[in-house]
């Protein structure tokens, strides 16, 4: 298929794009380079630096480049940051898919996977979470999710638009070569903080919260391995391009592990200390959140191949040596 990926320069983007040139697809990468990295496009993709934003721009990149359909990654995507500054999630997020959205039914290109969070379900009542949950998003970033996908469903209602829309746990890992990885400025993720304390570039790791209602009292989570995700996504592709109506789809493991867990899990992998105590929680985190992946089994076909040592390991290959 072609496909035209927005965001693709960015963290599961970019491994997204790996994976479709493996398998044969043609990719065209747009994204705007305000977070992304344009040494994580591989050589010879065809690459368009244009902002959502820009409407006439994006149609015209658009329709230089006939699509058999789209992954849309292109976002901010910090909690905090939304908290501080809506109005930016708002317009980067929400203004920037419509016009997306408007102008890939201008162009009739009708299949689009969306990247989308399990953010969606706030606080949620049922864990393991599964698409049938009530969706609170409890936070301005969680709640530009929760709208994109609310305009999707309108397109699919009035033009036929198809989507999938990926709810994703954890995102974690990296390219087992090590070419490519996760990269954010600031870096609020568990997985890379642990891993830059246990390189010396931070102190220690702040474990947010110990007195969760969990068994070691540290918060709980679903950590996915980018190239899962990735994997997720082709299979998603190739759902829409056979015809079937659009869906949402949680894509975690199934499994968790506390915060405690993945330290103790990087001191082993790195065969490094790694500092770490405990303070305040972090507002907003809810605790344990763990998918129910029997739709994207049923749906997709898929099966997550890779546990948290892969994850671990590949992410460390990554942060001794990160390419940018
Ligand atoms: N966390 C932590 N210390 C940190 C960063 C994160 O204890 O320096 C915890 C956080 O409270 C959450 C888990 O690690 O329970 C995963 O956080 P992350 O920001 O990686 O992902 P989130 O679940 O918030 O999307």
């Amino acid at each position: 298929m072609n496909v035209l990926v927005t965001g693709g320069a960015g963290y599961i983007g970019s491994h997204v794009v790996r994976m479709l040139l493996k398998k044969g697809h043609s990719v065209v990468v747009i994204d705007n380079l305000s977070r992304g990295h344009l040494e994580s496009v591989p050589e010879g993709v065809e690459f368009e630096k244009v902002s959502l934003l820009d409407y006439e721009g994006l149609r015209s990149a658009i329709s230089r480049h006939p699509a058999d359909a789209v992954i849309h990654f292109a976002a901010f995507a910090y909690v905090g940051e939304s908290v501080e500054d809506p109005g930016l999630y708002y317009l980067n997020n929400v203004s920037g898919s419509v016009n997306l959205i408007r102008a890939l039914n201008e162009n009739n290109i009708k299949k689009v996977v969306f990247s989308s969070t399990c953010s969606l379900y706030g606080n949620p009542e049922n864990v393991p979470i599964s698409e049938k949950e009530s969706l609170k998003p409890i936070n301005p970033y969680a709640k530009t999710k929760y709208f994109i996908e609310q305009v999707l469903s309108d397109f699919d209602a009035s033009f036929g638009m198809k989507y999938t829309a990926l709810r994703y746990f954890n995102a974690a890992g990296a390219d087992f070569d090590g070419l490519i990885g996760e990269s954010h400025e600031p870096e609020p993720h568990l997985i890379p903080i642990v891993l830059q304390a246990a390189l010396g570039k931070r102190e220690k790791v702040m474990i947010f919260g110990d007195d969760y209602p969990t068994k070691d009292g540290t918060c709980i989570r679903d950590y996915i391995h980018v190239y899962d995700l990735a994997d997720a996504h082709i299979r998603a592709l190739e759902y829409l391009n056979s015809g079937n109506v659009s869906t949402v789809i949680n894509l975690g493991t199934g499994t968790g592990y506390s915060v405690k867990e993945i330290i103790e899990s990087a001191r082993r992998v790195t065969g490094k200390e790694i500092k770490a105590s405990v303070s305040q929680r972090r507002a907003g985190d809810p605790a344990v959140l763990i998918a129910d992946n029997k739709k994207a089994r049923e749906v997709l076909g898929w099966i997550p191949k890779y546990g948290l040592d892969d994850i671990i390991k590949s992410a460390w290959k990554w942060h001794q040596e990160p390419k940018y």
